[in-house]
């Protein structure tokens, strides 16, 4: 059969559909481009952001009339929103169109649900959480399915944070790390299949085996032993919890040369009335000794941050506490999002909930000090060489070849005529000119 698959939402839900079309391929069935074409479709949905939930439900919607066109077909929902509280029964009830409804626990089933629908018609519903399994939600990696250079590999699910606001621990579950025997290996069969990044994914990769009884591993370890691989040449990382970010950390990380140079701490807010009311569990004066520990080791790392406006109560005096916080900082770069309201969440039911309006003018301040620092650190790097690997063609200019460095910050260069090249490969680019996302460079020779 011909699948589809629609994926919204964040890093670990492209993963998850990468995984997917992965297990589907091994059972046989071929990707299509579009869903008319499709025998099986699967919504892989999201419900971090209101705005995200919105987008799936009105894609799970718009396929109703396909499926009266089409009565064989079948389609699936999975991901965050089917693992939600009382969403299975909701979208069982409001869709009868969706064939089969499976959690976040439950990937590794769907080939076998696929089989079943398909046999018997009855709609199947699979929204356990399952905590024994040895890979907690699905097999092995199939790396064909990756980019031939760079592949993310999970380390660990679920988180047991509960940061007010968020709605991941209710629909990952709580925290499991893959065994570093099933991961390293993995990085190795994808090394020797040419995979020369590796981006290692959890929701908090920095509590890495702190859930594992009886096993000394922890982030840093897997780090090191990743490190000895052969064939790799950069990790990444994604994403940390500043407060399980350490010294001893920073210092190994310093030590491995593949390690890549960039931090991604997300802060949330720069204001510890709202940190704490977002039980982030640190505050912005340990958030400030992590980055001086990182900058005194790596003084040319880059470090970006993910930050939340308009949580609830948050007051003119709060958000102010942020923008200074962010110029005392000055990030290479900061995520920034509008305070969305999870029903669920304890944050849900805080008073004071800050009028739209506001949220988007706050946002919008907060963006334009951010890429004012973006330029400005952006415009340091200029005249100096940075390690580049290629990604491809440039999205904006067919005259233009597109990496990163080892900091995470794209180059943009020009592709000489008979140049050589393959995705992947790293050279030398003398950086020219800075923009605020990007930088422009030339080859170094
Ligand atoms: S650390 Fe906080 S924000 Fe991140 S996934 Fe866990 S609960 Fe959500």
């Amino acid at each position: 059969m011909r699948y589809y698959i629609q994926t919204f939402g964040c890093q670990m839900n492209e993963n998850d559909s990468r995984h997917i079309a992965s297990l589907l391929a091994s059972a046989g069935h071929k990707p299509c481009l579009q869903t008319e074409e499709a025998d099986i479709i699967i919504v892989n949905t999201c419900c971090v952001r209101e705005s995200a939930e919105n987008r799936a439900v009105g894609f799970i919607g718009s396929l109703k009339h396909l499926k009266e066109n089409n009565p064989e077909l079948i389609i699936v929902v999975c991901g965050c929103m089917s693992q939600k509280d009382g969403n299975a029964n909701m979208l069982a009830s409001k869709y009868r169109h969706i064939g089969i409804i499976i959690g976040t626990f439950a990937i590794s089933f769907l080939p076998q649900y696929i089989e079943e629908y398909a046999a018997t018609g009855k709609r199947i519903i699979d929204i356990t959480e399952r905590y024994d399994m040895e890979e907690p939600s699905y097999g092995s990696l199939n790396s064909t399915i990756n980019e031939q250079y760079r592949a993310q590999v999970n380390i660990n699910f679920g988180c047991n944070n509960f940061c007010t606001y968020c709605i991941v621990p209710y629909v990952r579950g709580r925290e499991r790390s893959r065994k570093p025997e099933d991961i390293i290996s993995e990085i190795k069969q994808l090394a020797s299949s040419g995979v020369k990044e590796v981006q290692l994914l959890g929701q908090n990769v920095n509590s890495y085996g702190k859930d594992m009884n009886g096993n000394n591993w922890d982030f840093a370890q897997l780090l090191i032993a990743i490190n000895d691989i052969n064939g790799i040449e950069r990790i990444r990382y994604m994403t940390s919890h500043p407060r399980d970010f350490d010294q001893r950390l920073a210092e190994i990380i310093a030590k491995l040369p593949k390690v890549c140079s960039h931090f991604h701490l997300p802060v949330q807010s720069g204001c510890d009335r709202i940190l704490k009311l977002m039980n982030r569990g640190y505050t912005t004066d340990e958030y400030k000794q992590k980055i001086g520990i990182i900058r005194q080791l790596i003084p040319d790392a880059t470090i970006t941050t993910d930050l939340i406006v308009g949580f609830p109560g948050e007051n003119d005096n709060d958000f102010n506490q942020t923008l200074q916080f962010l110029q005392d900082i000055e990030f290479d770069a900061a995520y920034t999002f509008i305070y969305s309201k999870r029903s669920g969440t304890i944050a849900a039911d805080l008073p004071n909930h800050i009028p739209e309006q506001i949220k988007k003018e706050r946002l919008q301040i907060l963006m334009d000090i951010q890429n004012q620092i973006s330029l400005k650190l952006n415009r340091k790097l200029v005249g100096t060489t940075q390690e580049v690997m290629i990604d491809g063609i440039s999205k904006n200019r067919e005259d233009m070849l597109s990496g990163r460095t080892s900091g995470n910050k794209i180059v943009v260069f020009p592709l000489r005529e008979k140049n050589i090249w393959h995705p992947g490969d790293l050279i030398p680019i003398k950086i020219n000119s800075a923009q605020t996302w990007n930088l422009v460079g030339q080859y170094s020779d």
